[in-house]
């Protein structure tokens, strides 16, 4: 009875309070925007590289990169979305298939989305990669087209599965008659080269996009314009605007940021029953956002990971050495059955926890004994606890009481 009752309370409030967004999707991720400031040289750079393929010419290969949130996957689909329009008025013989590899996953997948594209139908599973490959070779090169390629995140494809897929797709005009394929190749990471074999590299960057991060005044005016769309008029105030975008700008110019603090700063205000949006709200979203940051950075972590940021929640010190880490690391293990890391390793699971703002780990003079290393969580506990103990199977080591601490007490 009192529960329906705290759930009235927040219905009426939602329904009866000010009714601050007008439409809340504009403010997606995926949303795709009329304009895009800010990004006018790379939509025209891109737009000339593809417009060959209006003529029923090949146009180069093209790789872009950037930081996340730097508008490379808006771009890519705002110029291929006019080209489409265009290439029906001319008639020309040209088609575009565009793929995001962290979300397709596997080549198998990669392939399979390129061939239904030009009309075939692979199944799920059952083939193999080379098989997958070879079918939409022949069914592309019977349809006749200038197909683009579009490989969005390729880097995350690449990293996980080697570049060998990239290899092929690099090469296949070599062996088309009466088709031509051109890629876009999009990359999160400015470092993909590393990652690449040369000639798969240097077939891909026919052409290079770099697309720098927005600044807050970049940033203030893709907001504004998007604020228009996503709020009612007068509901989102100048302060609020600036503050998120500068926070993204401090960040690494990550619209997408500027975006989600952006929406989450309506959600509670909207919560909380405001007429507007204030620079206040604005810092609860920020708080908000990076507290699921956290949560995912901890569910996403591997088995061992989790087990080194175990010990150091069970060592419970201000300050724990990785030796301390390691024999409690070490009970973990065999409480869990799993297989133990060398010391080693841990150590730069350590450094890994470290770079995800999980731990802090601070090398300390110890005079002439030498240097060590000092580790903290920098995480709440309550939140291990609600994470990690919500995961079945360290339900009997989140209260396992470890040998190594009692060591020393008697
Ligand atoms: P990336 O692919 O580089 O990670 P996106 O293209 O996905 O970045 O952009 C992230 C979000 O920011 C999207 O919602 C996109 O619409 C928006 N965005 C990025 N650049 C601009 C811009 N110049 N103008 C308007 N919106 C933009
Ligand atoms: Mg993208």
């Amino acid at each position: 009875m009192a529960n329906s009752n705290v759930l009235d309370d927040v219905f009426d409030n939602f329904v009866k309070g000010a009714k601050l967004f007008k439409d809340r999707e504009v403010l997606r991720h995926d949303y795709l925007p009329d304009r895009l400031p800010h990004r006018e040289d790379q939509i025209r750079l891109l737009g000339s590289t593809v417009a060959p393929v209006l003529r029923d010419a090949r146009c180069s290969n093209i790789f872009i990169y950037g930081k996340t949130g730097t508008g490379k996957t808006a771009v890519a689909k705002y110029v291929l979305s006019h080209l489409e329009s265009k290439a029906k008025e001319y008639g020309a013989q040209v088609k575009f298939c565009y793929i995001n590899c962290r979300m397709t996953g596997s080549e198998y997948r990669v392939f399979a989305a390129l061939s239904q594209s030009v009309g075939l139908s692979i199944p799920f599973t059952g083939l193999s990669v080379g098989e997958v490959f070879d079918r939409f070779r022949t069914g592309l090169d019977q349809s006749r087209i200038i197909f683009i390629i579009v490989l969005d995140e390729v880097d995350a494809l690449i990293k996980d599965k080697g570049d060998a897929f990239m290899y092929e797709l690099t090469r296949i005009n070599e062996t088309l008659h009466k088709s031509k394929v051109s890629i876009i190749g999009i990359s999160n990471d400015l470092r993909l080269k590393e990652f690449l074999d040369p000639r798969v590299f240097s077939s891909l960057s026919e052409e290079e996009l770099v697309f720098r991060p927005y600044d807050a005044a970049e940033l203030r005016n893709i907001l504004l314009e998007r604020s228009k769309l996503a709020f009612q008029d007068g509901v989102l105030s100048d302060s609020a605007l600036s503050i998120s975008s500068a926070l993204a700008a401090a960040e690494h110019g990550d619209a997408r940021r500027a975006l989600d603090l952006l929406r989450v700063a309506g959600e509670v205000a909207e919560r909380q029953g405001a007429k507007a949006i204030t620079e206040e709200h604005v810092r609860q979203a920020e708080k908000h956002i990076e507290h699921n940051r956290v949560i995912e950075a901890l569910k996403n972590l591997t088995l061992h990971s989790k087990l080194v940021l175990l010990s150091v929640y069970h060592l419970n010190k201000s300050s724990a050495t990785t030796g301390e880490i390691y024999d409690v690391y070490n009970e973990l293990c065999g409480e869990m059955g799993a297989g133990l890391l060398t010391q080693r390793r841990l150590g730069s699971l350590v450094n890994e926890l470290d770079s995800m703002g999980l731990v802090n780990a601070k090398v300390v003079s110890m005079g002439r004994y030498g240097r060590t290393k000092k580790i903290r969580l920098e995480i709440s506990r309550g939140l291990i606890r609600d994470v990690l103990g919500s995961e079945s199977r360290f339900s009997q080591i989140m209260t396992y009481q470890p040998k190594a601490l009692h060591k020393g007490d008697n």
